[in-house]
């Protein structure tokens, strides 16, 4: 683990060039990498939807090429200009724009900004934090924001939506673990046991929440964790019950959300927006601390599936025709 400025290093860059768009397996010297005031030797990075977007070589989430993507890396520390960490600490990055507007995880090599990091929580590993990652982090944000808006256990159902899926799988567990009694939302009918083990109480299907296509429903959930939007989120603010919440962490079935007033000035209902890649510091820290009390490694050992940086650009195709459950972890560090 040295900083010496001859050393190369592994990256999967996404290069474009009059070919088009496409992933390399680069080796890069540390000249390469951005100017910031620490450096980080890589141990594991993820994936995430994100991720699959940037790698599948599709608009609107790298900012320039050449870029690494990648939105998460843990690693240990060679050296830090701020003094704010020492050589040797363990630390993790989410977000904060790594993997979109300057280079992230999918590299042996990271220089990064000391206030974008923090400790790997005592008692977990490395692997755990990137199992956890960014999906992971987002749904103990959105958890926290259904508790800020007064959702409890005993208040009813809590639904989540995409349920099979990085931040559904995790928001799953996460609920259940704080004792909340969990309903699954998923397209994937043959994922309904894995949902159950990880504590969802009932398993519904992708399609039964669109169909939900008046404003005001019949009152069903007590909070709602969604990472699909458009006619699901619609449907799911439309049978949320008086004085509930929503929190809505993302996409992947639509951008749009086709609802009205309604639920909002008759029901007293919150949209809470989630978004971790700028979730201040101090709210950053109790999330980790929290997801390491509630989430140990065991919790989620049947959510993840390890793979080497070689496998991102076919698991990139993967996660965006929705066929990858859980949480995929990146091994980057040499070996
Ligand atoms: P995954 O691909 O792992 O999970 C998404 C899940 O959504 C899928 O597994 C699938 O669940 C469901 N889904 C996929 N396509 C559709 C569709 N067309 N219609 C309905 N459901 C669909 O991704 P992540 O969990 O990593 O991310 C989920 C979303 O959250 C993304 O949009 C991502 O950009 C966003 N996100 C936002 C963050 C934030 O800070 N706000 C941070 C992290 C992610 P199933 O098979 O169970 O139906």
């Amino acid at each position: 683990m040295t900083g010496d400025a001859n050393e190369g290093f592994r990256a999967l860059r996404m290069v474009k060039d009059d070919a088009g768009i496409r992933a390399e397996m680069q080796t890069l010297p540390l000249s390469a990498l951005p100017d910031a005031d620490t450096l980080v030797e890589v141990q594991y990075s993820s994936l995430n939807y994100k991720d699959g977007l940037a790698v599948a070589g599709k608009p609107g989430v790298l900012r320039g090429y050449p870029m690494t993507p990648g939105i998460d890396l843990v690693g240990r520390v060679i050296s830090c200009e701020s003094g704010q960490w020492q050589p040797g600490d363990a630390v993790i990055l989410t977000g904060w724009g790594i993997g979109e507007r300057t280079d992230g995880g999918y590299a042996q090599r990271a220089r990064v900004r000391s206030e974008w990091l923090v400790p790997l929580p005592a008692d977990t590993t490395p692997q755990w934090a990137m199992s956890v990652g960014t999906a992971g982090f987002t749904a103990m944000l959105a958890v926290m924001a259904l508790e800020d808006h007064g959702v409890t256990p005993d208040g009813g159902e809590v639904l989540v939506t995409g349920a099979a899926g990085g931040v559904g799988s995790t928001a799953v567990a996460l609920l259940a673990a704080a004792g909340f009694t969990v309903t699954a939302s998923t397209g994937r009918a043959a994922e309904a046991d894995y949902l159950r083990s990880l504590g969802a109480a009932n398993v519904i299907g992708r399609e039964d929440l669109p169909a939900l296509k008046r404003p005001l429903e019949k009152e069903r959930w007590a909070g709602v964790i969604d990472s699909v939007g458009g006619a699901t989120l619609a449907g799911a603010i439309a049978s949320t019950r008086t004085h509930g919440a929503v929190a809505a962490c993302g996409l992947a079935g639509g951008s749009d959300l086709p609802t009205s007033v309604f639920p909002f000035i008759l029901r007293g209902i919150t949209l809470a927006g989630i978004d971790s890649v700028t979730c201040p510091m101090p709210r950053r820290r109790a999330a980790w601390e929290r997801l390491a009390r509630d989430l140990p490694a065991a919790k989620l050992q049947d959510v993840t599936q390890i793979h080497p940086l070689s496998d991102v650009p076919a698991l990139a195709q993967q996660i965006l025709a929705g066929q990858v459950r859980g949480r995929v972890v990146v091994e980057v560090g040499e070996g």
